[in-house]
């Protein structure tokens, strides 16, 4: 549909600036070429990785598009049988868990009372850690409960894994908590 100046003005007048774009659609202007030209050039030349959606169990099929080792875009492979190129927002927004200026890259520390983060170095963060979680293993692990039970157990510890670590860390990481007795553990869905 040819569209004149008076038009669209008319278009913007009646959605309102914030939904000027819907009010185009809704008036049979098709935004479909263009948006498909701008997905082109972006992924243009690009070398396509199939992957999956690190967040939830469900598992829907990405395909990662990157040039010259950064990515470009990600987005749903059409040829997934069970998500058939469809991604919900949290999926939809793997990009930014890659690309994203705010994505801290330092271990930051804020000492009880501070207002302040401190800038760590990951040697110091780790020891720090393993001696927290030695000092409160030994203060608080239990062997038998009242019964006499075996439970060789310490409720005093929370290990927290990740949708978007690897399988393999989570995997380690709940063996690792396992064997010192931690029993509340979560790696969000993936094991
Ligand atoms: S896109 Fe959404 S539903 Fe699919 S795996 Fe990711 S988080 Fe789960």
């Amino acid at each position: 549909m040819e569209m004149g100046r008076r038009e669209f003005l008319k278009v913007l007048g009646g959605t309102g600036g914030g939904t000027a774009l819907g009010g185009l659609v809704a008036s049979g202007v098709s935004l479909a070429p263009s948006v498909a030209r701008a997905q082109q050039l972006r992924i243009r030349d690009a070398k396509v990785t199939p992957s999956i959606c690190p967040y939830c169990a469900v598992g829907c099929a990405t395909l990662v598009h990157s040039i010259a080792g950064r990515i470009v875009s990600v987005e749903g492979d059409p040829r997934s049988p069970h998500s058939e190129g469809c991604l919900c927002p949290k999926g939809a927004a793997i990009f930014q868990l890659h690309v994203n200026p705010n994505r801290p890259t330092q271990v930051l520390h804020r000492a009880p009372g501070a207002t302040e983060w401190e800038v760590w170095g990951l040697e110091r963060a780790m020891d720090r850690v393993a001696e927290l979680v030695k000092k409160t293993r030994d203060e608080t692990f239990v062997e038998k409960i009242g019964n006499g039970k075996q439970v060789n157990h310490t409720t005093s510890i929370f290990a927290l894994g990740g949708a978007t670590l690897e399988i393999e860390f989570n995997h380690i990481h709940q063996k690792l908590m396992r064997g010192l007795g931690v029993v509340a553990i979560e790696n969000q869905a993936r094991i």
